[in-house]
């Protein structure tokens, strides 16, 4: 039984050793990917839950590496925000994606995913009205998402930032509503303009007891605050029914698309006279 142990800890030892591996492949992938723009743009679409109508679209990121093939953000995002290179990538996404949504009608907006870390750093509200400015697209059509854990950062440098962007006319919204154990008054405190629903507490409803009265209760919330409502993760005509009676405006999920690339999107909007 020793030798037997030895083994399993030559084994784990391997093991460990080929995590390691991958991990610094992965850390090499990204940055050889930055600097051959392999960051690409995919998009959400947001819909009127009432009328059915098209709204905008929630810009997504996906790495096309020549290795690994199309790679989700839950994966490299975090890397890239270790290795220090989030807002580079951020930079280049949403020049991508300013280009793609400025042949859009003009009626459609743009959301953006902003990561915590992203949001220390004091010229961010520079830098992105400089890519606005650049890629000639009216602040009023761009929608930045912050997520709910973001309030654990210094709120009052969240603060100046979210009004500092409201003041260009951007519109701020809090995203992963209810997954971040944000209390009512930092809400209350902060300048936003709209609260998203985390999908876990959107997407097994009506059968999610709980869920149903999460939804409930931020729905309240959000008209005690005067918030429209964003709910994630909507994959069924049930949960959508469900939905409109509880007042939400926006929706988005599986039953309306799934994110998809560019020239997808195009093709939609062609159909629908919006391009
Ligand atoms: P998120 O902002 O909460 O985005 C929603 C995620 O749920 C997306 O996953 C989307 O594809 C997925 N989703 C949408 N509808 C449904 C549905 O009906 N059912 C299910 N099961 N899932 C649905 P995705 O694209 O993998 O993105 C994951 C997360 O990565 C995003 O969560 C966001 O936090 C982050 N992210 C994406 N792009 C960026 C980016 O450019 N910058 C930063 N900082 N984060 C990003
Ligand atoms: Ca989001
Ligand atoms: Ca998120
Ligand atoms: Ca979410």
């Amino acid at each position: 039984s020793k030798k037997h142990g030895r083994n399993r800890f030559f084994w784990f030892e391997h093991q460990m050793e080929s995590e390691l591996r991958f991990r610094s492949q992965l850390e090499a992938g990204i940055r050889r990917g930055l600097q051959e723009g392999e960051f690409e743009p995919y998009y959400e679409q947001q819909i009127d839950v009432e009328t059915g109508k098209l709204l905008g679209f929630e810009m997504l990121a996906r790495w096309k590496s020549p290795q690994l093939g199309l790679v989700n953000p839950d994966v490299f995002i975090p890397i890239a925000e270790e290795l220090g290179v989030i807002g580079e990538m951020s930079e280049q996404l949403i020049r991508k994606a300013l280009l793609d949504a400025k042949d859009w009608d003009s009626s459609l907006t743009l959301s953006v995913n902003i990561s915590p870390v992203q949001l220390r750093d004091p010229w961010f509200a520079q830098r992105l009205l400089k890519l606005l400015i650049e890629g000639n697209f009216p602040a009023n059509r761009l929608d930045v998402e912050i997520t709910e854990t973001c309030l654990h950062e210094n709120i009052g440098v969240v603060r100046s930032l979210v009004t500092s962007l409201r003041n260009q006319g951007v519109t701020v919204s809090l995203d992963d509503f209810g997954t971040g154990y944000s209390s009512l008054s930092q809400l209350r405190s902060l300048p936003f303009d709209r609260i998203k629903i985390d999908r876990s507490f959107v997407s097994n409803l009506p059968r999610d007891e709980e869920g149903v009265k999460i939804v409930q209760a931020i729905s309240t919330l959000g008209e005690g605050f005067g918030l429209p409502i964003t709910a994630e993760g909507i994959e069924s005509e049930e949960v959508l029914d469900m939905l409109r009676g509880l007042g939400t405006f926006k929706g988005q999920g599986y039953l309306y698309g799934r994110p998809e690339p560019s020239e997808a999107i195009r093709e939609r909007l062609r159909k629908l006279d919006l391009l």
